[in-house]
Parts: C-alpha cells; structure tokens; sequence
C-alpha cells in the first residue's frame, strides 16, 4: 500500500496535476484574506473620518454656543447628538475640563466625574483614538487651537460607536469569496486532469515507441511534435536508434563476411582433398601439387584468422593502448628490415628517408602493425622492377609517414572504400597475394586510437600513396563529456 501511494507521488502526472491545484489553493487564500483584511480597515477607516469630522463640527457649535457652561439651554444639541450616536451605533459623551460628564448619550453618566488617560490627554489638545475589535473611542478637544480659539480647553467629546457591522460585511465578503471559489475550484480539477495528462501523454507515448522498438520493430520511429523539448528528445532517440540499427547492420554484414571468407579456403581444401580420394591411382607429383594448394589455403584461413583476432583485439579494447615513448626512426629501420626479404623476392626497392630524429609518445606494437600493413601492401601491389618509399618527417605537433610505391594504383571509385572490413579491388588477385581486405581496417583503427589520421593518394598504373599523421604527444580521447 505504502508502495504503491510512494509509486504515485513519483508520477509526472500526479505530481502536476497536485502542484495546480496546490498552486490555485495558495492564491485564492491569499486573495481572501488581504480582500478581507482590506476591505474590513477601510470600512472602519472611512467611518472613523466621517466620525472626525462630525467630531470638529460639533466641537465647534459647542464651543460657540458655550454648551459646556449652560448645556440646557442647549436641548437641541443634546437631541442632535442623540440621533448621531444611535445612527452610529455609538454613544457621545461631553466631558468638561473639570472631568465632569456635562452629556451622555446613554444618561448614564450625566454629572458624573469621568477619569480616563484619553479624556486628560485630549484636554491637552491632543486628538486621540482608541480601536477595539468591534467599536472604536475618539476623544475630541473643545476649544481647540483647531477650532481657531487659542484661550484654555473647555472640554472634550468622546464618540464611541461600534464596528460590528464593517467586520460583518468583511465577513461576508469572504464568504462570498469563498463561495465563488468552490466553482473555480472545480474548474482548477478539471483544467489540472487536461493539463497533467498533455504534459504526461508525450513521455508515456514514448514509452509506447520504445517498447514497440524494443519488441524487435527496429525500423520504427518516436513522432512527438507537442513540445520543442520532447522534439529535441525524440530526434535524439531516433538517431540513437538509427545508429543502433547501422551497428547492427555493419555487424551484420561482418558476421556474414566472416562467415565466407573463411568458408573460401574450407571449400578450397575440401575440392583439392576430394579429387585426391577419387583418385587413388593419381601419381606422387599431383599429389604434391594438391598438398602444396592445400597448404596455401590454410596458410590462407590461418592469416584470415589472425587479422580477424587482431581486429577484435581492437575494437574490444577500445582505448586500451600502452603508451610509451618510442623512437619512430628506430622503428621503421626495424619495419624496413623485416619486409626487405618479401620485397627482394619481388624484384621491389625499398628505399626509407628520414628528414630527422622523431621521438612520439605510441603504442610501438600497435603503430608498427599499422605501417608494416602499408609497407606491405606497397610491395604486394607493386610490380616486378618496381620501388616502394617510406618517409618520416614532423613538425612541432604531429610526425608524418609516407608510404609512396609505384605500383598498380587503385582506381578511383574504390579510393572511399579500402579501409572498410574485407573490401578487396581485385578479388582474384588479393587472393593470390594473399590479402584479406582486412589490413587496412586495422591501420585505420590504430591510427584513430593515436588521434591521427590516414589519407590516400593514388593513380591507377602510377602507383600510390598513404600518408599517416600522428601526434607526437598522446592525448587521451574521451567520448563522453562530463
Ligand atoms: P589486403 O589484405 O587485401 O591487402 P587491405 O585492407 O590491406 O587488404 O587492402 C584493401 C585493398 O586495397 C587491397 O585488396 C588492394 O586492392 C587495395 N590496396 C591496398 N594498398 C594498396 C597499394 N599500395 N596499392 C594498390 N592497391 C592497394
């Protein structure tokens, strides 16, 4: 249960349609209570100033009538501020400046003394004002220097007169407010439900897409249009998933690649082992013969196997090369040395050039597999009398290799494809050379782990030439950005 209510609150839907809600509560609240808490001070402000100015009047007919001396000669006053009072829900009190009660209201003080703090205060020419939660008392000099009479005080009035009826009509204001709130409530839901469920509809349809894609419909794409974000999204996820699909596809294509080419030499060897049991008469030389053809195909799967294990080797450890640093003088002397016996059985001149002394930070297996492969194939695709010129130069930041020969050349249109797993131009003759289409890959892998780069030039019948450009000090490639 408690699974389940935690479950809900970390639903996107769940979670918006409650921020609305809490979001339209909070205002409407904070709407009441300053409308009321406005309107209930303003309606007790404008009674107070009406109350003042009644106050100054009467303050000074009471002075100019001398109805602190002679106030019953002064009836009609005294019945004037009865109805006032009573129209205010009030009671007037006039107080002489021997704090004795000359009028009231109520006639419950009437010749009374009356000791109050206000009434003193007021005597001393100060206006004074008391709030009570339902009535409010003002205490008004008579006499005045206000009143344009300088002479001593005579007296003061004291109005006191409720306020139940402002806070009342305040109350209901709130109430009615309250009351109007309900539908806009109701409303709130019903716009929240829509809104949580258009804000939730597009990741939930995602969903959908995913699982659909996941079901094996790899070809499918996520269509979100409602949000420029989501749309950023789903663009993502479809060029995820589109690179998804060519990986799959190129792996794919290598697992059927591999699967014929070392099928290739099998059927070979299976040709050449059968025509020997048909024929158990055959005399020793063709044997030989068909021994010798048997031999070079496993030599051949043999070779196939060992550029596959190596380009695997590559690609499952991504990254993972031991830097050290190397001097690429050295290692081409080294590289020229091994490959001159191939190139002296092919009648090919190998001539190396070193225009300085370069010291790089490389992996020394990696990179020498990657330029023995060139120099290789620049002996293996040249012709009898031919030469083959290895150079190495650098400037501040990279070292370059050249490997220039003059051999057959490769036409332009397969230019864009020799570094792609098991392409070969010329079939036959790869296989009589011994290619694997696998070589070139494995440079281009190695050059990429160095952050460097291979570039081909090339003339069919001329000859051709790679250029190789590593950086002299290695920087550690990272895919991911933090
Ligand atoms: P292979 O094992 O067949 O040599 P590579 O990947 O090394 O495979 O080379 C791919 C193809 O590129 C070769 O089959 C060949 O046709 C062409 N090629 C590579 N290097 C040269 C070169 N120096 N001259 C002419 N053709 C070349």
């Amino acid at each position: 249960m408690i699974k389940k209510v935690s479950k809900l609150f970390k639903s996107l839907k769940v979670i918006t349609f409650l921020t609305d809600i809490v979001i339209f509560g909070l205002t409407s609240a904070i709407t009441i209570l300053v409308a009321v808490s406005f309107d209930k001070t303003d309606l007790i402000d404008q009674k107070v100033k009406v109350v003042k100015q009644y106050c100054a009047e009467l303050s000074r007919r009471l002075n100019s009538n001398a109805y602190l001396v002679n106030s019953s000669e002064n009836t009609g006053i005294t019945n004037e501020m009865s109805i006032i009072a009573d129209n205010y829900d009030g009671r007037i009190l006039i107080i002489d400046s021997a704090l004795r009660c000359i009028s009231d209201t109520y006639n419950l003080e009437t010749d009374k003394t009356f000791i109050s703090t206000e009434v003193i205060k007021a005597l001393k020419n100060s206006y004074g004002e008391i709030r009570n939660n339902s009535s409010v008392e003002i205490y008004y000099p008579v006499g005045s220097v206000e009143n344009g009479d300088d002479t001593e005080l005579k007296g003061v009035i004291m109005f006191s007169f409720s306020t139940e009826s402002e806070a009342d009509s305040a109350e209901k204001l709130g109430i009615n407010l309250l009351i109007l709130a309900i539908p806009c409530l109701v409303f709130v839901i019903i716009i929240a439900v829509f809104h949580s469920r258009y804000i939730s509809k597009p990741i939930k349809n995602i969903t959908v897409s995913l699982n659909h894609i996941s079901a094996g419909y790899v070809d499918s794409k996520i269509e979100i249009r409602n949000f420029l974000e989501f749309e950023e999204m789903t663009e993502a996820f479809n060029n995820m998933i589109s690179r998804l699909n060519s990986l799959e596809n190129s792996r794919q294509e290598f697992v059927s690649n591999v699967s014929h080419e070392l099928k290739t030499p099998l059927t070979s060897i299976k040709i050449l082992a059968d025509s020997l049991v048909m024929q158990p008469d055959a005399p020793p030389e063709v044997y030989r013969e068909f021994l010798g053809d048997i031999n070079s195909e496993i030599d051949r799967e043999n070779k196939i196997i060992t550029d596959l294990l190596e380009l695997v080797k590559l690609d499952r450890n991504n990254g993972e090369l031991h830097i050290a640093m190397v001097s690429v003088n050295e290692l081409l002397e080294i590289l020229m040395k091994r490959i001159k016996p191939i190139a002296q059985t092919r009648n090919v001149e190998l001539i190396y050039e070193s225009y300085r002394k370069v010291d790089a930070e490389i992996d020394e297996v990696k990179v020498m597999l990657a330029l023995s492969n060139l120099v290789e194939n620049a002996v293996k695709y040249n012709t009898t009398g031919g030469w083959v010129k290895v150079t190495l130069d650098s400037d501040h930041k990279y070292f370059t290799v050249t490997v220039a020969d003059s051999g057959i050349g490769i036409p332009e249109e397969s230019l864009g494809m020799i570094f792609e797993r098991f392409y070969r131009v010329d079939k036959m003759r790869a296989r009589k050379t011994g290619g694997t289409g696998l070589g070139l890959s494995i440079t281009k892998s190695v050059i990429m782990m160095h952050n460097g780069t291979i570039n081909v030039e090339s003339t069919e019948g001329e000859g051709t030439t790679f250029i190789v450009k590593i950086p002299l000090t290695f920087i550690e490639n990272n895919s991911t950005e933090a």
